[in-house]
């Protein structure tokens, strides 16, 4: 088998409803998707994470100018070593951001490819399933005015809750004083339901005021403490886990096994979080994972992309291995974005949804989706 084209497709939409997190608002959404053919007439698809203020036409470049060259031509099944060629073809103006997200559309792609090939779920080539289904956590507080929101964010977790989420996460990164308004608006809002909380200032502050913060979180018995200072600050991350007794979690912004290896090796983190979509793909999530294993960190990906991202972090999650085993081991979570994505659930034929609390593992070959073409077609940019 041969790839024969490697086609990029961007995808955006405006909102309805611009929101901003921490740093800054954003009035549309973009995913830069990937198509990979064969003469086999397999079709893989993968996905460059493009976080809110990016814009696709970066790692689309990168996809196109750099990447395409490298691989077409070459067998898909050989994906370990297609990611070693693109990262060392790349390396001297890569390594990170938008260079390693378009590497990872690409090996996401292959991995699809290579499910189909062998009629496969990605689960199963990566080892297997340790689990079916994942119990997702709603990702979602986004603010609408700025600051002053806490009643209308208390408001939004009883909708959580309603829609069978028992776990969510606060973005905050507003202002340390709105931002303890709304936490603990939001914790009395959903207290005595079950709901475990967990905090995302997207490295909004330094050290000082991300330990105000943390010392508040401290009361609360959060899951985690997510980006409290900027990912190049690993020193501040290590000093926040010294003091603070809530968990701290990172790494949406650092990529592949080689950036890893410093958050890992100096235990800047509790949970690491790399996005399937900017760490390196499914081969670099791999890197990462047995890294993360080798220091006893717990990994729980980020996810933040459309339909595609959604079934390859599912893919991997279902092969994910627990970190400290036991009988009530922590299992890890499904981060599903509640905020207003246009094409996100039309993408697919069958969308991610809950069901009974809980999102199944797609067990079709490859990632398990069939991507929707009249979806494309509607929001394909040029
Ligand atoms: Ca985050």
């Amino acid at each position: 088998m041969k790839i024969t084209d490697v086609r990029v497709h961007m995808l955006q939409s405006p909102l309805a409803q611009p929101f901003a997190f921490s740093q800054g608002w954003v009035d549309r959404r973009s995913a830069t998707l990937v198509e990979v053919s064969t003469d086999a007439g397999i079709t893989g698809w993968g996905e460059a994470f493009a976080q809110g203020l990016e814009p696709p036409q970066v790692a689309a470049a990168a996809i196109e100018h750099a990447l395409r060259p490298l691989v077409v031509g070459a067998d898909p099944l050989e994906v370990e070593v297609l990611w070693h060629r693109m990262y060392h073809q790349t390396r001297d103006y890569g390594r990170k951001g938008a260079v390693v997200a378009a590497i990872s559309a690409i090996d996401i792609a292959l991995w699809d490819i290579a499910g189909k090939h062998y009629g496969q779920p990605v689960h199963r080539l990566l080892g297997g399933a340790f689990r079916r289904s994942v119990q997702p956590y709603a990702t979602g507080f986004y603010r609408i005015r700025g600051q002053g929101e806490a009643a209308r964010l208390a408001e939004e977790a009883l909708a959580h809750f309603e829609a069978g989420f028992r776990l969510m996460k606060v973005k905050l990164g507003y202002g340390v004083d709105d931002d303890i308004a709304v936490i603990r608006a939001v914790a009395r809002a959903v207290e005595g339901r079950g709901v475990t909380l967990m905090v995302d200032t997207n490295h909004a502050y330094g050290r000082a005021e991300a330990l105000r913060l943390g010392h508040v979180l401290d009361e609360m018995d959060m899951r985690w403490y997510e980006e409290p200072v900027a990912p190049e600050d690993v020193d501040g991350y290590c000093e926040l886990r010294a003091k603070l007794r809530t968990p701290i979690a990172g790494g949406e912004n650092e990529h592949t096994l080689y950036g890893f290896r410093e958050l890992l090796g100096r235990h800047a983190v509790d949970v690491a979080q790399p996005d399937i979509g900017s760490c390196g793909g499914i081969t670099g999530a791999r890197h990462i994972v047995a890294l993360a294993q080798a220091h006893g960190i717990e990994v729980n990906p980020h996810v933040w992309g459309s339909a595609v991202a959604q079934a390859a972090s599912l893919q991997l999650i279902a092969a994910l291995p627990v970190t400290h085993h036991s009988v009530f081991a922590r299992e890890p979570v499904l981060e599903y974005d509640r905020s207003s994505h246009p094409f996100r659930r039309d993408l697919v034929a069958e969308p991610i949804d809950l069901r009974d609390g809980r999102v199944q593992i797609p067990q079709g070959p490859g990632l398990g989706i069939e991507l929707r073409a009249d979806t494309l077609q509607r929001f394909r940019i040029a």
